[in-house]
């Protein structure tokens, strides 16, 4: 069976731990493929490839950075169906949308490329007389990157791209779950001339975490998955010293106003909430619908349902694929089953599919959602939408505004006043109007409110450039030996 290995100082390194974790086949079931969990040790040694390689490219100058960023960026889009039918074996998504991810990640490598722009500093000639002020920004040193199973290309492309053109080096602990894509990034770095050792791969799980986390080199973690271990990742790296940003889970709501236009509300959350079988933390999981376009809205997504082709990302038709592991969709099909007193509309466990050995679960619609209900509380991350259903504008903006997670947020209205209201008023880190996955382009940032993010600078874009680097103020002087004189005073401005 395949091995996964780690990428140490420019080259593919095999695992000596012995920790075997599986890579399955999501869509038939079959183990496809083994990881070796990383060690203290290993991860040790990634973290000094990294720290010997940071002077030199640290040193190496602004345009040739973003000539690695040009010559990558060129490199990922010529493999852009390798890389993307390799993400879909051991992800479960769709090629094609795969290649939609791929295309977003391309994006943070052409904004990396134009990072020196946002490197420059300020300055303010004669700050005082004959004194100069300026501002420079420095990298970090050793940063690290922790990354989820749902888009194994992007979200590391979201960390390095950045860190990398900022002169920093890095670690990066992708998800056990779909390991190999970061080894074919890690190589077309290498081939777009990345000094060996600026970019390492540790693969693993909570053992290379922990280690990275305590470990004195590392000055930075950036971390994207679930809440609980965005949290503990923050709350032990601060600990530690470092700067961390965490990205966590999500419960994004799509508010419908009575206005909207139905069908296209329906092929919204349709696509927003089936679209990676519901495992994107910007997809959409539950539904609000105000006032009298709830029935209308349900019978059209019910009608949608039930012609969206699930099926394995190797069929060219099939619009849905399987969930990540077998036990993940247990855990999805679950919420089905203790639907209690909501209206389960179309129960995705009866959908063929579902039946087979790959992990599939078809979509599913409950509507009437109680909000104390787990269907409502819980972030499923599977292909279940969830209806709830609201008197008022007022009404459906509080159950934004009083969800835990503060990710994304949508509302479907012809209403430009009440739209602009929605904007002004709900506590989300990322609104979309009529638009149902706001994901930020690649020059804005990316980052959820509440507990969808600990840390005060989100991911990618221009608040990544501030990440990754700090600023050092310098202020200048080149006397004139005449006017030279003692004066033992606290430095004034003249
Ligand atoms: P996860 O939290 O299980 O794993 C994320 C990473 O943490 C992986 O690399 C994993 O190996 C590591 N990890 C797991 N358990 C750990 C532990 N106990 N200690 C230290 N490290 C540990 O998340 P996942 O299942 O891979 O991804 C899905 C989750 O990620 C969802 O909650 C989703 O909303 C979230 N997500 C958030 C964003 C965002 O931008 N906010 C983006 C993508 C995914």
């Amino acid at each position: 069976m395949r091995e996964i290995k780690h990428w140490l100082n420019g080259a593919a390194v095999e695992g000596a731990s012995g920790r075997r974790l599986p890579v399955w086949d999501p869509a038939t079931g079959e183990q496809q493929a083994y990881v070796v969990a990383a060690t203290a040790a290993e991860t040790a040694n990634a973290v000094a490839a990294a720290k010997a390689a940071f002077p030199a490219w640290r040193a190496a100058s602004l345009s040739r950075r973003a000539e690695v960023m040009f010559r990558f960026r060129e490199l990922v889009d010529a493999n852009r169906k390798e890389i993307a039918s390799l993400v879909s074996q051991e992800h479960g998504k769709t090629v094609a949308d795969a290649g939609g991810e791929l295309a977003r990640g391309l994006e943070n490598i052409e904004f990396a490329a134009g990072a020196p722009h946002l490197l420059k500093g300020g300055y303010s000639e004669q700050a005082s007389t004959g004194v100069d002020v300026y501002s420079i920004r420095q990298p970090l040193g050793v940063v690290a990157g922790i990354t989820p199973f749902n888009f194994p290309a992007m979200v590391p492309m979201w960390m390095f791209c950045n860190a990398l053109v900022c002169g920093n080096t890095f670690v990066l602990k992708p998800s056990e779950k779909d390991p190999s894509v970061s080894l074919v990034l890690a190589d077309l770095l290498r081939q777009a001339g990345l000094p060996d050792g600026a970019f390492n791969v540790v693969q693993g799980d909570r053992e290379a975490v922990e280690t990275l986390i305590a470990h004195p080199d590392v000055q930075a973690l950036s971390f994207v998955g679930s809440t609980p271990i965005a949290k503990t990742v923050y709350e032990q790296g601060t600990r530690a010293g470092k700067r961390v940003q965490a990205l966590g889970g999500a419960k994004n709501h799509m508010v419908v106003l009575p206005d909207a236009d139905v069908d296209a509300a329906a092929d919204a959350a349709v696509s927003a909430g089936y679209g990676s079988a519901g495992e994107r933390c910007m997809a959409v999981s539950v539904v609000v619908a105000v006032g009298a376009v709830g029935d209308p809205l349900v019978a059209a997504i019910k009608d949608r349902i039930g012609r969206i082709a699930v099926g394995p990302a190797s069929d060219p038709a099939a619009e849905m694929g399987p969930l990540i592991s077998r036990e993940h969709r247990d855990k999805v099909a679950g919420y089905l089953a203790g639907a209690g007193a909501a209206e389960v509309v179309v129960d995705g466990r009866d959908a063929p599919v579902s039946a087979g050995p790959g992990f599939f679960l078809g979509a599913s619609l409950v509507d009437k959602v109680p909000t104390d209900s787990p269907l409502y509380t819980d972030e499923i991350f599977g292909p279940v939408l969830s209806v709830v259903r609201a008197d008022t504008y007022e009404q459906a903006l509080e159950l934004v505004n009083d969800n835990e997670f503060g990710n994304g947020t949508a509302i479907f209205t012809r209403d430009g006043g009440a739209a602009r209201r929605f904007q002004y008023d709900v506590n989300c880190g990322m609104v979309g109007v009529n638009v149902p996955v706001p994901v930020p382009v690649a020059y804005y940032s990316f980052g959820g409110w509440k507990s969808s993010l600990f840390g005060d600078l989100h991911m990618y874009g221009p608040e990544g450039i501030q990440f990754y680097t700090r600023s050092k103020v310098v202020t200048s002087r080149w006397p004139d030996p005449a006017s030279s004189e003692i004066d033992l005073g606290f430095p004034k401005v003249r």
